[in-house]
Parts: structure tokens; sequence; C-alpha cells
């Protein structure tokens, strides 16, 4: 339920387009292929997922010799769970196992998120029982460090961190030795997003990952990109410019409820092969749900 509210204004304006457009046409011809281009574009598609969709399109109406445009409605469902999924299924599970301690890093530009993502996925994780702890990694803009702890006070997890202005690398070795010693679950550990000198903070996140990379093989068990869907394809020159930096895992998908452009979510996993793991649906607490396809696209057509 909370995935077809979050989706609401996507849904209102795409599905209604939607709908418009297979109620004015007779039959399913060239003319009604480029209006139905021209709709997934205004949603954010992306123009190379809907050029991949709409062929597929092209085809399936052939093969099943679909003549109603009414009935090219699911088809479309249909292949955009399909695009979704992909070939290995796009795992959208976080790599958290019981039994160690799992360190999930997560990147992002500053605004998109970060810190409300990171606090909502705490009070998910401990509501499954999970022990988590927060590392205040990003030491640079002012006011990360307090922000953070009120999430920390708020959902119950204790943050881990040093004075303004210090070594983020150091702010996560010591929250590592931190979870050890506690025996905690899951290990939360923000980063700074300031974009003005990339070059600058790309090698402060290679310097972060090393640290944890030595001290505990195998992780970070996740590097997640935060992403704002309001940002449309800003949000995917980022994706871009961050997965080139760093190895992406996946991508938290901020912001979903507050725009109609809800087809960023397929153009991530189509064009740059990285799964959306979270998405937000709001700035509350709870707001934050585990991405599903199905879920996602019947909300989308429902
Ligand atoms: P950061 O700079 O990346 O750490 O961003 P913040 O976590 O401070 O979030 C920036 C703003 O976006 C805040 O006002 C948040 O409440 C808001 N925000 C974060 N996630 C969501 C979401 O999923 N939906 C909505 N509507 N607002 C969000």
């Amino acid at each position: 339920a909370k995935f077809k509210e979050g989706l609401e204004k996507t849904r209102s304006s795409f599905t209604e387009s939607l709908n418009e457009l297979v109620s004015r046409y007779r039959k399913v011809d060239e003319e009604f292929f480029e209006e139905l281009e021209e709709i997934l574009i205004t949603a954010d598609v992306g123009v190379q997922t809907v050029m991949d969709l709409i062929d597929e399109l092209k085809m399936e109406v052939k093969r099943r010799n679909i003549q109603e445009p009414k009935e090219v409605r699911a088809a479309i469902s249909e292949k955009l769970v399909e695009i979704y999924q992909g070939e290995d299924g796009a795992p959208t599970d976080l790599n958290i196992e019981d039994g160690r301690l799992n360190i999930v890093l997560f990147v992002g530009v500053n605004g998109v998120g970060k810190t409300t993502t990171i606090g909502k996925l705490a009070h998910r994780l401990k509501e499954e029982g999970k022990s988590v702890l927060l590392a205040a990694g990003d030491t640079f803009r002012a006011g990360a460090i307090e922000q953070l702890e009120v999430w920390g006070d708020r959902v119950g997890v204790d943050v881990i961190k040093q004075s303004a202005g210090s070594d983020p690398a150091a702010v996560v070795y010591d929250a590592i030795q931190a979870a050890r010693s506690r025996k905690v679950d899951v290990l939360l550990c923000d980063t700074a997003g300031r974009l003005q000198n990339k070059m600058n903070l790309m090698k402060e996140l290679e310097k972060v990952k090393r640290v944890i990379e030595r001290e505990i093989p195998g992780a970070p068990h996740e590097v997640l990109l935060v992403l704002d869907a309001t940002t449309g394809q800003n949000a995917m020159s980022q994706a871009r410019q961050f997965s080139e930096a760093t190895n992406v895992t996946g991508i938290a998908l901020t912001k979903l409820d507050g725009t109609a452009k809800g087809g960023i979510v397929l153009a991530i996993r189509n064009e740059l092969n990285i799964p959306v793991k979270l998405v937000g649906l709001g700035e509350k607490m709870d707001d934050l749900e585990k991405f599903d396809a199905e879920k996602y696209v019947y909300g989308l057509f429902a």
C-alpha cells in the first residue's frame, strides 16, 4: 500500500496519459507508439530505455497479433518488469548476513537524502532485530554530524563521531573497532557529499573504502549510492560519476513520493545496470521500502 501511495504523483500523471492514449486510439500503429514514447520519456524512463521498451513492445504486438491498444497496456507492464529484472533477476536484497559485522557505505551528493536514508535504514534493521551503529563520516559539511545524531537519537542507535574536519577514514576506523567490541550486526557509514571538488571527494571515498577493506575482508558489503528521484537526469549523471569512481553495489532512490518522474528507476537499472535496492517514499522514519520491481510497476498501473 505504501508503494502505491508513494508513487501517487508518478501514477497520476503517467497512468492518466496512458489511459487517455489507449482510449483515443482505435488501432496500434506507428503514431500510437510515437505518443507512447513521449509519455515514457516525460516520466523520465530515459531515452535508451524507452527505445528498448518500444522495440520489445513492437515485437510483442506482432508476435501476439495485438490489435487493440488496451491490450498493449498489459504488455507494457509485463515488459517493464522484465526490463527491470533483466537476465540476472536484479537482486534487490541488501547483502546483509547474520553472524558477521556487515558494513554499508553510503555515498552521494549533499541534499539527496543520505542522512535521512541512513536513519530510516537503521530503524528498519532495528525492527528486524539487528543491532546497528552509525559512523559520522561526513566531517566536512557543517551540521552533518549533528544531523546524524538527531537520527541516531530518534531511532535509538549510537553514533561514532570525531570533531568536524577530522579524517573520515579515521572516524570509520574507530567505528569499526567500536562495532567489533560491541558485537554489532550492521555498521552504516555516512560520507561527505560535496561535489565542488570532485577529485578530492572521490579520493576521500577511496581512502575510507580502503580502511574498511583492510579491517574486514569482503567489506564493504554494500556501497549504496543515494540519488534524489526528483532531479531526474541529474541523478543519472551522478550515478555515472560515482560508479566510475567506486564500485557502487546498489541505489537508494529518495523522494520518489515527490516526483511524477518515477521512471528514473528503470533508466538506472537499464542504462547503468545498478539495481535500485531501497526507495524513499517520504520524510518519516517508516518511509523507506525495499525496492520490488513488480510492486513498483503494478503501483504505476494500478
Ligand atoms: P543529505 O544532505 O543527503 O544528508 O540529505 P538529508 O537527509 O538531509 O535530506 C534532505 C531533505 O530531503 C530533508 O528535508 C529530508 O527530509 C528530505 N528527504 C529525504 N528523503 C526523502 C524522501 O524519501 N521523501 C521526501 N519527500 N523527502 C525526503
